[in-house]
């Protein structure tokens, strides 16, 4: 079994209590685990994708204008790695192991080259981490099923703004798109 983490939005905006489209706490409360699971990860020899939201500047063709304020900012420090995952990503992002990938949508399948970059690889079970549980990394989790990969999620790595979104989510993940949900 060939696996790819898949780091989803980590970012300050995300994350940080200042950020523009924030989780805050329950996003914060992660940073120490999505470092270690992600170095874990590594580690173990498995790949690392980082699929970081990046969006243009005033890009009102794009649906979120519409559902959120404006987030993700390419060239703006909105999108940095938030806490210890951005120390991880420092030390190795030159290794042909370790991955960035801007995506436009919610899924980091959408508009992107991760699913032909996994199947190079060999790789067929994707393990998220990251945030929103019922926002990207759900939609990361539907194409990954459609597209026939094996889902895993790391319980203690992913994050929602509220508990009910966060529970919905994980339920729907383990029942709905069979995802192993590791603690
Ligand atoms: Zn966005």
């Amino acid at each position: 079994m060939t696996k790819a983490l898949i780091s989803i939005d980590y970012t300050y905006d995300f994350v940080a209590d200042d950020g523009k489209l924030t989780a805050g706490a329950p996003a914060q409360a992660i940073s120490e685990r999505i470092a270690q699971v992600t170095q874990a990860a590594y580690d173990k020899g498995d790949y690392i994708f980082f699929a970081i939201d990046g969006h243009d500047e005033g890009d009102t063709f794009h649906p979120e204008t519409k559902l959120f304020p404006p987030h993700n900012i390419k060239g703006t420090s909105g999108r940095h790695l938030y806490g210890p995952l951005a120390d991880f990503y420092q030390d190795h992002q030159k290794d042909n192991r370790v991955f960035w990938l801007d995506k436009r949508h919610y899924s980091a399948f959408s508009g992107t080259d991760l699913d032909i970059r996994l199947r190079e690889r060999g790789v067929n079970t994707v393990v998220l981490t990251g945030v929103l549980t019922d926002i990207c990394v759900l939609h990361t989790a539907i194409d990954a099923y459609n597209l026939g990969y094996q889902i895993e999620v790391i319980k203690s790595a992913v994050a929602s703004l509220n508990e009910e979104n966060h529970q919905f989510a994980l339920s729907h993940l383990q029942n709905v798109l069979g995802a192993t949900i590791i603690e």
